[in-house]
């Protein structure tokens, strides 16, 4: 399980924070303002009141241990980008950042973010996409405990065929589809002579760990 740090703990913070510990990660969520604080304090690993701008004091909690942060400051433009700045300073390898406006991201970037969100971009972008090409993870159930991924496969993986890899037995997790690019289709059920192509995605279900323990190795 993986250490991030959540800065800034409006709507999106809150939900992103919360969802992370959900999953089993250790989250460690930061907002200068102590109501927000007190509002995600049980719904987290550690909550603190500190301001993300003030570089000593992000020292002192250990952000540079992180695996990740996100910068969920969006509205305070200067906060946003001297809390951006401290994190990348203090050697945090993954800063994503929260952005209003194209230009405030390009700063974001500039001042060390690796990534950059556009809440309501990304959103509306990621609809058009459903809705122009409904996916098929949409149309399942969903099962506790069980997921359906997409895994784009390894080197490892291309030129073999299903059986070869044996996913089922070595993974517990089957193939359930497999979208092709070359030709454009999507291939349901595969047979185990099917032999993976560089352009092709995997669509894999099985049980959260048995998911997450093939996605690490092969990453
Ligand atoms: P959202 O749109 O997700 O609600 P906002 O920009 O309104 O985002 O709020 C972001 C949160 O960031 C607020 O709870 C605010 O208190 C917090 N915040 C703003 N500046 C700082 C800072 N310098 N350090 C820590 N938290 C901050």
């Amino acid at each position: 399980m993986k250490q991030f740090a959540i800065i800034g703990l409006g709507n999106f913070g809150h939900y992103l924070g919360t969802r992370l510990y959900e999953k089993g990660h250790e989250v460690l969520a930061i907002d200068k303002n102590p109501d927000k604080v007190q509002e995600i304090k049980d719904s987290v690993s550690q909550a603190i009141v500190a301001d993300a701008t003030n570089r000593k004091t992000m020292q002192s909690v250990g952000i540079d241990q992180m695996d990740a942060a996100v910068v969920c400051i969006g509205s305070v433009l200067g906060d946003s980008i001297l809390a951006t700045l401290n994190l990348k300073e203090l050697g945090v390898e993954r800063i994503y950042a929260k952005a209003m406006t194209e230009i405030h991201g390009r700063i974001l970037l500039k001042v060390g973010a690796t990534e950059i969100l556009f809440p309501e971009k990304d959103l509306a972008f990621s609809l058009a996409e459903r809705m122009h090409n409904p996916n098929l993870l949409d149309y399942l159930p969903f099962i506790e405990g069980y997921s359906i991924i997409e895994l784009a496969p390894p080197k490892t993986f291309i030129g073999k065929a299903l059986h070869e890899l044996d996913l089922i037995n070595r993974y517990g997790v089957q193939v359930v589809a497999i979208k092709e690019i070359i030709p454009d289709r999507l291939n349901l059920i595969p047979t185990a002579r099917f032999i993976l192509k560089d352009s092709d995605v995997l669509i894999l279900l099985g049980p959260d760990k048995s998911l997450d323990k093939l996605r690490e190795e092969v990453s």
